[in-house]
């Protein structure tokens, strides 16, 4: 059975004590939720991973990493490799968000190639992948995203699939304060989960947790989250503040 997951993106936010302020919050407020089967991660810097990672012991928080290197090692200045997350106890890395698409030029070669190391690792991946607003005006999503996954992921064994989490987050939604319906949600995850089927097998498309990410908030959630083939969330802006996302993590 596929896991329901919240997963919020802390992006370029928070100081150390900042960090530890918030991940202290979250984890006493989800404390006595009943997340039967659901997930919540949190991605801090790569700077604040050891100190999250030791305020969540024995509690139901996760912590990934925003992005990795697909190197093993060497003269990759400013890059962070599979192992040194494996080092600190990160088992989780989130893949191809649309800021690491847009602003760092990764292409789908170069995701391909992070996607097969983290793989190669143990390392889970949270692929992200979505369209731009032109794409969808010139109704082009089902094909760009199609495209995205072939490209970046459709070289996985399928036995690898239980280390992958799909993140639909159409670019037009992110941080904008637009949110797909929950229609177009619901359609784009339903279109996915018949790629999984065709590609792979009934199993994969059954088992992967495929999250919706652009602009979740507390008043939206339930309704985006109600949909059959929504998993979850990828929640970047409404992540940083306690009240907001334990909201959230209670709409699953
Ligand atoms: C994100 O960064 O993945 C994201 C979905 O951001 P926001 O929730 O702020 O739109």
């Amino acid at each position: 059975m596929r896991s329901k997951i919240v997963a919020g993106n802390w992006k370029m936010n928070n100081n150390s004590k900042e960090t530890k302020t918030l991940v202290k919050g979250i984890r006493k407020s989800i404390k006595k939720l009943p997340l039967e089967n659901t997930r919540v991660l949190v991605a801090p810097t790569f700077v604040n991973l050891m100190s999250a990672i030791k305020r969540i012991k024995k509690s139901k928080v996760e912590v990934v990493a925003q992005n990795m290197h697909q190197e093993n090692n060497g003269a990759f200045t400013g890059e962070v490799s599979a192992d040194m997350l494996k080092s600190i106890g990160v088992k989780s890395v989130i893949i191809g968000h649309s800021e690491r698409r847009s602003l760092f030029g990764e292409t789908d070669e170069v995701l391909a190639l992070k996607v097969t190391k983290a793989i190669n690792e143990g390392l889970e991946v949270i692929f992200c992948f979505g369209e731009q607003l032109e794409d969808r005006k010139s109704n082009n999503h089902f094909t760009v995203v199609k495209n995205q996954l072939e490209k970046g992921l459709f070289h996985i064994e399928a036995n690898a699939w239980s280390q992958i989490v799909l993140a639909y987050e159409p670019v037009w939604a992110i941080g904008t304060g637009e949110t797909a319906s929950p229609e177009q949600a619901q359609e784009m995850h339903a279109f996915i989960r018949n790629l999984l089927q065709e590609k792979y097998h009934t199993s994969v498309a059954d088992n992967t947790s495929i999250l919706y990410g652009g602009s979740v908030k507390p008043s939206n959630a339930e309704e985006i989250f109600s949909k059959q083939d929504v998993d979850g969330g990828l929640i970047g802006g409404a992540s940083l503040n306690v009240k907001d996302f334990t909201d959230i993590i209670k709409a699953i």
